[in-house]
């Protein structure tokens, strides 16, 4: 069993609008917006980091916005719910304002914890989770105060027909079988960044999911460096996973492997971070581009959608 998995690192969906997405996550949920930059493969297309004050491990939401995106079908094979922390009490401030920023918003009991479950326009689905013990600060740089702001993901749903062989990854990662309810199974990893709880959830009969706007790409997990990376790389290569080599994505090295039922993982270093090509007081203001990509950037600065602040 590894001890490298330090919780989650971030989440990528796919959205379809990229001002209407900086807007739902920068001022809706008051996420700061920590790097612009291109999707490495699709540099046409927007690559939008959002998450505390510098982007730490654990609290970062990302995204790829194609315009031309049809709405992904919900289903098996996908992350259910990306799930994020907020403080006691708060849950009451952000029912109020997701009434009118977000759909399908339905205040329920999951394991214990009061939870507030939304969509976003592209039908994604998310919740805000009140924890008790959770020390991280919450961005409150755009109108939402401690009390009630984000402190990153407390963790996320998979939605699997059978979560078998998944249970058995996770717990290989590190993760321990915690609690059971119905027909959801809670993982959690001690030690981590905070992002610590994973829940699968078995929907035998559900069809598989179909990805397109509103779907999550693929969710990343934590490690410390790049020698933890490469230590978690060779345990799954000797377990029989297929895991691309090590790339550089400018903010975090990744590695990335298809997992059984078809979710795509991603290991990411915490290592170099979001500071690394700007100062912290201007994080995610001007486009930074991967230097392959540099020399479209007057092409790009003249047709990237505008996103506002
Ligand atoms: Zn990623």
């Amino acid at each position: 069993m590894l001890n490298q998995i330090k919780g989650l690192h971030h989440v990528t969906s796919i959205a379809s609008d990229a001002a209407e997405n900086n807007a739902f996550f920068t001022q809706a949920l008051g996420l700061r917006r920590v790097k612009k930059t291109v999707n490495f493969d699709a540099p046409d297309v927007y690559h939008l980091y959002y998450g505390d004050e510098v982007g730490n491990p654990g609290s970062v939401m990302t995204y790829f916005p194609f315009s031309d995106a049809a709405r992904g079908r919900r289903g098996t094979g996908e992350v259910g719910e990306s799930v994020f922390s907020v403080p006691q009490g708060s849950l009451g401030f952000w029912g109020d304002r997701l009434a009118v920023a977000a759909e399908k918003v339905e205040a329920v009991d999951h394991f214990g914890e009061r939870r507030l479950r939304f969509q976003t326009a592209d039908g994604e689905g998310f919740a805000l989770s009140e924890i008790a013990d959770d020390t991280r600060q919450g961005w409150v740089g755009n109108g939402i105060d401690a009390e009630h702001a984000i402190r990153g993901f407390h963790g996320a749903s998979m939605r699997l027909q059978d979560t078998g062989a998944m249970a058995e990854l996770l717990q290989f990662m590190g993760y321990e079988k915690v609690d059971t309810k119905d027909n959801v199974t809670r993982f959690a990893v001690t030690g981590g960044t905070g992002a610590d709880t994973i829940d699968l959830e078995t929907l035998k009969s559900t069809p598989h999911a179909s990805q397109g706007a509103g779907s999550v790409h693929h969710i990343a997990f934590a490690v410390e460096n790049r020698a933890t990376q490469l230590e978690v790389r060779k345990a799954l290569l000797d377990t029989g996973y297929q895991v691309t080599p090590v790339i550089d994505r400018d903010y975090f090295w990744a590695i990335y492997f298809r997992t059984p039922g078809g979710i795509l993982f991603e290991v990411a270093t915490n290592e170099p971070g979001f500071d690394r090509d700007e100062d912290r007081a201007h994080l995610g203001e001007a486009l930074k581009l991967p230097v392959q990509h540099e020399k479209l950037r007057p092409f790009l600065e003249q047709n990237l959608q505008p996103l506002g602040n």
